[in-house]
């Protein structure tokens, strides 16, 4: 349940905002024509929020994203004005859009972050440029193509799609939102949830009546989206170990300046990592900090993980006493001496290491142990440094007494 929740929410902002967007949209129809005038420039007021912050985030993913949501929005709604009202070119001024904006978030989604205004961010930028003229070019020579692909049924089933969008826009959308899904199974970082929220949106907003608030409702809920995401991220980049995922040392500075009335600190060590690392090589170093770290997020008794540093991390309890915290760290010690490893590549090993056992198969398995000492607050360690040197004091007594066990 636990790992459930912790997949699922950097989806809940996303979905609600789009939730709240649907609600919103029929309430929205009552307004006065000064405050529909207002929302219908909603979107471009939280894209230029939204590009000013990834800006200065160095987010250029989410930059991009935002500037192919302000084309698309710009184009479906500048479009029809400077085609002179022409009426047989709105659903294909739509369907454009519905193809080439999820196209593009694709794309920029999977990008690596390399700068706004660097030479690589001025060829984004013109990339999305360069569309908007083609399509507004097709438009206003009186192009066939995009009339072909509005009328072409792929799928010989009469399936009536909303919005008068073609099957191929509605399969673009498939596509795209699978591809999103699986990158988000792959990183589940936070940008990663955001995009197919922000895909939806464009969707919604292209797909339902054209003449309602849809269009500037869903693409200012994508611009919400977008906000949020590029804040969440800087959030994880400021609080959370890249590596692990695990919260960082700075987060533990904050959680431990919480600390009030009893509670108990452990901190954990991997056991001769230097010689796994020499062993196997850093790569596979650091999948087993993952692995270990993966362990440590599950811990039971309400204990919060952070990664010290290195191969070291630390487990706090508020509101426990040690006697109460040692058994969640025992069971703690065993899952991981417990989980094994399995080696990835072949090639790596020299020689075994003397805590790694092989086992036949495609991978090596290996394992790994931690030593855990742990201290409460109490009349002797009254300070929360003192706990710390404390349980500092009990983890080097593990090492002593041989590793793979708790200290106190
Ligand atoms: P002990 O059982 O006494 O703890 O032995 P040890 O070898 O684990 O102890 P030591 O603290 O000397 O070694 C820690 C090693 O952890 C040194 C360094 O190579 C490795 N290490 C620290 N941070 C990282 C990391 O981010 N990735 C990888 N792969 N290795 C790391
Ligand atoms: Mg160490
Ligand atoms: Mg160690």
């Amino acid at each position: 349940m636990k790992k459930f929740f912790r997949t699922a929410a950097p989806f809940i902002v996303p979905l609600g905002l789009l939730i709240t967007a649907f609600f919103c949209l029929s309430r929205l129809e009552a307004l006065s024509p000064g405050l529909k005038w207002l929302v219908g420039r909603l979107p471009y007021i939280l894209f230029t929020a939204a590009a000013i912050l990834s800006w200065r985030f160095n987010r250029s993913r989410a930059f991009f994203i935002v500037l192919v949501l302000a084309a698309g929005e710009l184009f479906i709604s500048a479009a029809p004005v400077l085609l002179h009202g022409n009426k047989s070119a709105i659903p294909l001024i739509t369907t454009a859009a519905a193809m080439l904006v999820p196209i593009n978030l694709l794309v920029f989604s999977l990008l690596k972050e390399r700068g706004v205004f660097t030479v690589w961010g001025l060829m984004n930028a013109a990339f999305i440029v360069l569309q908007t003229g083609l399509v507004y070019y097709l438009l206003k020579s009186g192009s066939k193509v995009l009339t072909t692909i509005n009328q072409w049924n792929m799928i010989p089933w009469d399936i009536k799609i909303p919005g008068q969008l073609p099957q191929l826009s509605v399969l673009i959308y498939i596509a795209v939102l699978a591809a999103m899904l699986i990158r988000f199974i792959a990183t589940r970082s936070y940008p990663d949830a955001a995009a197919p929220g922000v895909l939806s949106a464009v969707f919604l907003a292209v797909s339902l009546n054209r003449d309602s608030l849809a269009i500037p409702v869903f693409f200012s809920a994508a611009g919400v989206i977008m906000i949020v995401s590029v804040i969440q991220d800087s959030y994880s980049m400021a609080f959370l170990d890249e590596l692990t995922g695990l919260p960082s040392r700075r987060s533990l500075k904050y959680e431990l300046m919480k600390l009030s009335g009893k509670y108990t600190i452990a901190m954990l060590d991997i056991d001769f990592f230097k010689k796994f690392n020499d062993t196997y090589g850093h790569d596979v170093g650091d999948q087993v900090l993952k692995m270990v770290a993966g362990c440590i997020k599950d811990v039971s008794g309400s204990g919060k993980p952070f990664r010290y540093g290195g191969e070291e991390f630390t487990v706090v309890f508020p509101n426990r006493t040690l006697k109460e915290a040692i058994p969640f760290l025992e069971e703690l010690r065993e899952t991981v001496s417990k989980k094994g490893f399995v080696q990835r590549s072949a090639d790596r090993p020299k020689n075994n290491p003397k805590n790694g056992r092989g086992k036949s198969g495609t991978g090596k398995q290996l394992f790994v142990t931690i030593s855990i000492g742990a201290a409460e607050k109490n009349d002797r360690n009254r300070l929360l440094d003192e706990v710390i040197i404390a349980a500092d004091k009990a983890l080097y007594r593990a090492k002593k007494k041989g590793r793979n066990c708790v200290s106190r």
